[in-house]
């Protein structure tokens, strides 16, 4: 088990911290992919590699590539929905 490089800096992780213990879908992912073992497969550090700056990345983006339950993904660019499909995660 490893921990993301990026988990002290990760706007995901900073804005939905307060509601991890209220939700067991962001509670699992923090637990597999920022804690877990499948840190090196979350979609925002591939798409934060491939824009080369992960401020285009849309802070309510869950590790996978959807957007944290109870929130959408109408506001994420075309260019972010391009390489969510290309990392083969359909957007809603
Ligand atoms: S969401 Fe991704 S980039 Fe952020 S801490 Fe978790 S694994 Fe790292």
């Amino acid at each position: 088990m490893s921990m993301c490089v990026n988990y002290d800096q990760c706007p995901f992780l900073k804005k939905y911290n307060p509601e991890f213990d209220k939700s067991v879908a962001l509670k699992k992912r923090v637990m597999i992919y920022c804690n877990g073992d499948l840190e090196d497969k979350c979609i925002r550090k591939k798409i934060s590699r491939a824009l080369g700056d992960s401020s285009y990345i849309p802070v309510n983006m869950m590790p996978e590539g959807k957007p944290v339950p109870g929130t959408r993904d109408t506001e994420w660019s075309a260019q972010v929905i391009s390489l969510l499909e290309k990392f083969s995660v359909p957007a809603n």
